[in-house]
């Protein structure tokens, strides 16, 4: 093969290859990096150094789909599950946790747009008894099971529970929480039954979110490269607004479209300094 055709399929390889591995690199790196514990950009476009494993089983708790490897985050996410965990388990219960984040954050090829600095988890409404742990297989395997009625815009009676409620306020009375996001037709229902909306504040609707919260931490004070977010309005968010996002809700599940798979999101957008995370050491400690 002559020298220039040698060079032109290298330059196609670099171009098919390179784009792929700046999107996976993110999901394939095994261990966080070494280093002190940082945030670094937003939670939809960000990376963590430093980051902490959570142990997969805790008192209260018990991390889901573990093969996925995305039970990561800023020592202060750690710190919060465990603390909600010891709360559910004081009133008898266990928390499922789903996604937390990539063990250096940055994008994942499926499931959300953020979750890429650290500082997201995703808490299951489904809990179990503090007795009862779950076998491996079903980690991987139970169903998240939708707490809505959506076509109907409410609760499913049958599957709610007071106590999913009490797990939800006690996170957003959490002081490093910025804010969680829950389906709308979850939040319009607590804005009819709380006597006092004041912890809904922090909660927020959003699409999906109907069998698990999100909970989103606030950046913490020494990760000078964080990227915060819009403060929130100073109220507890039962107002009109809402109730056109329940009527949306409703709306999107009486007459479905049919589904397209979102683009994962880009690795583009990440400010440069991740680029050093990515590649930098691996924590030799295993987690
Ligand atoms: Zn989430």
């Amino acid at each position: 093969m002559s020298v220039q055709r040698w060079i032109s399929v290298f330059l196609l390889l670099l171009v098919n290859v390179l784009p792929v591995q700046a999107g996976n690199g993110w999901s394939t790196v095994a261990r966080p990096s070494v280093g002190a514990p940082e945030v670094i950009g937003s939670y939809a476009a960000g990376c963590i150094a430093g980051a902490a494993p959570l142990p997969l089983i805790g008192e209260g708790y018990q991390v889901m789909r573990p093969s996925r490897n995305r039970y990561y985050g800023h020592p202060r996410l750690i710190r919060f599950v465990e603390q909600l965990g010891q709360q559910v388990s004081a009133h008898g219960g266990r928390l499922l946790i789903g996604d937390l984040g990539q063990p250096r954050g940055g994008p994942m090829p499926n499931g959300h747009r953020s979750h890429q600095s650290g500082l997201d988890v995703d808490v299951w409404f489904l809990q179990q008894p503090r007795e009862r742990t779950l076998s491996p297989a079903d980690t991987e395997q139970i169903e998240m099971p939708s707490m809505i009625y959506a076509t109907k815009g409410t609760l499913n009676p049958a599957r709610w529970s007071p106590r999913y409620r009490d797990a939800l306020k006690l996170a957003a009375q959490a002081p490093d929480v910025e804010r969680i996001f829950v389906n709308a037709i979850i939040k319009q229902a607590l804005c009819e039954s709380e006597p006092d909306r004041r912890w809904l504040e922090k909660v927020r609707p959003w699409w999906g979110h109907d069998a698990h919260f999100h909970v989103r931490l606030a950046c913490p004070p020494d990760s000078e490269q964080c990227k915060a977010q819009k403060p929130l309005p100073m109220d507890d968010g039962c107002d009109a607004d809402l109730r056109h996002w329940v009527q949306d809700l409703v709306q999107a599940a009486r007459s479905p479209k049919p589904y397209r798979k979102p683009e994962p999101p880009s690795a583009d957008r990440l400010p440069a300094a991740c680029t050093a995370v990515l590649y930098g050491s691996t924590a030799w400690k295993a987690p």
